[in-house]
């Protein structure tokens, strides 16, 4: 196996992984869909609301503001010494009090109150509701560590896709530089060097739309992958930096794998 970094940011990472089975490449993103934590709102006590919205739809929207943790510090609630009723390891406290003193006035995720140091909502400017002058909310919610299988407000990434590597190639011989192939291509990757040479500027750019060989009659261009190479891209939605959230997903690929080698042991 073998990973090259493309591009990398906090929420975003690129990477090229070789040498695995379509089935690992799609086991690594679905346990990073599903199964890497991260801590989100998952009870709301309202002590006041009185704006235009009912305490529902309130609570659904809190639980949707990704909250920025170091999840090393907390344990899933079921897996907790509490059994899961919640305590200091399994659950923070969150508080929001505002009263409207104008019409129109905005509340916002930054209203939120952690009394966890360590956690707050990544985007402080997410809108929850519009008040009007004198409405008031007052809210105590509680958050712990969850999985994306259960809810999606857990999951960590607004998106994580891979696909094959593509590998786009010309037959220089063939070729008779009538340029249908570059004035089609989607995204604008094919160069035509002065009716001599032709070329792709990036490989990893191409979509693997085919149109390029369709619309080739001289049959000089393939696009081909290799069926063990992807290109993965991992969007974070900021509640966990991208590289934590894929190292996570393989220690989570690992353990479970370790697990299934322990019952086998078992069996035989
Ligand atoms: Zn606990």
């Amino acid at each position: 196996m073998e990973i090259e970094i493309i591009e990398k940011d906090e929420y975003n990472l690129k990477f090229l992984l070789k040498g695995v089975s379509p089935a690992f490449a799609n086991a690594l993103r679905r346990v990073i869909l599903a199964e890497v934590p991260t801590m989100a709102i998952k009870e709301v006590i309202f002590l006041e609301n009185n704006t235009a919205l009912y305490d529902e739809i309130l609570a659904h929207r809190l639980g949707l503001i990704p909250l920025k943790t170091d999840i090393d510090r907390f344990n899933l609630p079921s897996e907790c010494e509490c059994g899961g009723t919640g305590c200091s390891l399994c659950e923070i406290t969150l508080t929001l009090e505002k009263e409207a003193t104008e019409d129109h006035e905005i509340l916002y995720s930054g209203d939120l109150q952690s009394l966890d140091p360590g956690t707050e909502p990544v985007h402080k400017d997410i809108p929850i509701v519009t008040m009007l002058r004198g409405q008031r909310v007052l809210i105590e919610a509680n958050a712990s560590l969850g999985q994306g299988k259960d809810h999606a407000k857990w999951q960590p990434v607004s998106t994580v896709a891979y696909k094959y590597v593509p590998h786009v190639e010309f037959d220089q011989e063939k070729c008779t530089y009538c340029h249908e192939c570059a004035d089609k291509c989607p995204r604008n990757i094919i160069k035509i060097e002065n009716d001599e040479k032709i070329y792709v500027t990036d490989n990893l750019e191409c979509i693997l739309c085919q149109l390029c060989v369709e619309v080739c009659e001289d049959d000089a261009v393939e696009v081909k992958t290799t069926g063990d190479e992807f290109l993965f891209k991992v969007e974070s939605t900021g509640a966990l930096p991208a590289e934590k959230i894929v190292t996570k997903a393989i220690e989570i690929l690992e353990r479970k794998s370790e697990e299934f080698l322990s019952e086998i042991a078992l069996i035989a």
